[in-house]
């Protein structure tokens, strides 16, 4: 199968969504391309005294609704497509949210496990060298993504420092506490999800506490999100899985004693009194709310019609097909679109620039009580969107999405 170019969805997403809403051609052509690239190419020592070039982008996607912000990915299979997109995607998420914030990535062609530690940080001083004219905390915000750190983050921020010739620690998020960090950001992403799953269980009259639960992928979005919705939510995590496979027990897991288990021995599998699952099965099982966490592209139009949860939330980033998602709507699963569900993190970040700001930190309960707000409002803008236009879910939250940003350019003046 070839691969989609994900920046080719990413567009065929906004024009239905501009079908929808009856998008005007302007504001349509705007939204279908970034505003700003920039193409750097980098030279860097490595240790054996040879300079290698690296190739590196930064895409602002769109700024009408305030400074753009997206993670940094170092990858060796990074393109500028997938960059495009992910900037495009990262418009929507803070729109959605209410942020006042743009979209945009950056991406740097590496492969970080063959690249030692001096060498990684020449790299990442580097590229922020390269971009510095471009962004800052009123201009561009970048954050960690796919093999980018805390540590990566705070020599970023520091070589960005020495440029201004001061200390600016709002010019990147995600940093080690130490330097300007939020807490609450390890499990923001987890515990995003957690408020909109409450909020769907509400809208469709599910009792959490006697609720079961699959989730598929034990990483860090996994991980959090079980322990999460039996410490927060009450409910009965009866399955999860990795890579290697997965476990089920009737009687419920205890999802801290599943942790332990994996970084002793590797996997969820194996877990003393469950039974062995496969990771298309756990799709299938007879629960109320299955989260998928791990990949994209798991739910397809073959197994979408043998889902039996009654919610599925998006931990993932597009574990759904467009053609499973239709086959979930007509069959009456509430579907929590990744955009929204995963949306914790950014939000978090954005914290972390407002405390940046303020110069003033706020204790964990402050920013769990501010990520509740942001997260349980959208999920209701959303939720209010669907019914008003007679969509599902993922369509109600482009929608909402798009709309703000287009309100944004149009008081702007710029259509
Ligand atoms: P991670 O690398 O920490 O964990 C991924 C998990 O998926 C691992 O447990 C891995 O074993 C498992 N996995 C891999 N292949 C699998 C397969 N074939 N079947 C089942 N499980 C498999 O990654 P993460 O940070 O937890 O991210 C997971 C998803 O959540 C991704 O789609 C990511 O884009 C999304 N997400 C994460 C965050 C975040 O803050 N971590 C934010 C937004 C979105």
């Amino acid at each position: 199968m070839t691969k989609r170019n994900p920046f080719e969805v990413a567009q065929k997403q906004l024009d239905e969504c501009a079908q929808i809403m009856k998008l005007d051609s302007a504001s349509h052509a705007i939204l279908r391309v970034p505003k700003r690239e920039i193409h750097v190419s980098l030279p860097v020592r490595m240790d054996d005294g040879s300079i290698k070039m690296f190739q590196g982008f930064r895409v602002q996607y769109n700024d009408a609704r305030g400074p753009t912000k997206g993670g940094i990915r170092f990858h060796p299979d990074e393109t500028i497509d997938t960059v495009r997109a992910l900037a495009a995607w990262m418009t929507w998420k803070c729109a959605l949210l209410d942020l006042p914030l743009g979209g945009g990535k950056g991406g740097v062609i590496c492969n970080p496990k063959e690249m030692s530690q001096g060498e990684l940080e020449r790299l990442s001083r580097a590229y922020i060298r390269a971009i510095s004219q471009f962004i800052g905390p009123d201009k561009d915000v970048p954050a960690p993504d796919v093999y980018t750190n805390p540590q990566t983050m705070a020599w970023m921020m520091d070589e960005y420092s020495k440029i201004a010739g001061k200390n600016q620690f709002g010019v990147i998020t995600g940093k080690p506490l130490s330097v300007g960090g939020s807490v609450g950001r390890g499990d923001a992403t987890a515990r995003g999800g957690v408020y909109t799953l409450r909020e769907a269980a509400k809208e469709r009259g599910i009792d959490l506490k006697k609720a079961t639960v699959a989730v598929q992928g034990y990483g860090n979005a996994g991980y959090y999100v079980a322990g999460l919705a039996k410490s927060l939510l009450g409910c009965k995590v009866v399955a999860v899985s990795d890579s290697k496979g997965g476990i089920f027990t009737e009687e419920g897991l205890d999802p801290e004693a599943v942790h332990k288990h994996k970084a002793e021995t590797g996997s969820v599998i194996n877990f003393p009194n469950t039974k062995a699952i496969s990771n298309e099965d756990i799709l299938e099982l007879e629960v109320d709310v299955l989260i998928p966490a791990a990949l994209e592209n798991v739910i397809t139009e073959k197994n979408a019609p043998n889902i039996k949860a009654k919610i599925v939330a998006e931990l993932a980033n597009g574990p759904i097909t467009p053609e499973a998602d239709d086959i979930l709507h007509k069959n009456g699963i509430h579907v929590i679109p990744d955009f929204l569900c995963n949306a914790g993190g950014v939000t978090v970040s954005y914290f972390e620039m407002v405390q940046n700001m303020y110069m003033y930190y706020w204790d964990e309960k402050e920013i769990h009580e501010h990520l509740d707000k942001k997260m349980t409002t959208a999920y209701h803008s959303v939720l209010n969107a669907s019914k008003k236009y007679n969509i599902n879910m993922r369509q109600a939250a482009y929608v909402l999405a798009v709309e703000r940003v287009v309100d944004a350019m149009k008081v702007r003046g710029w259509i």
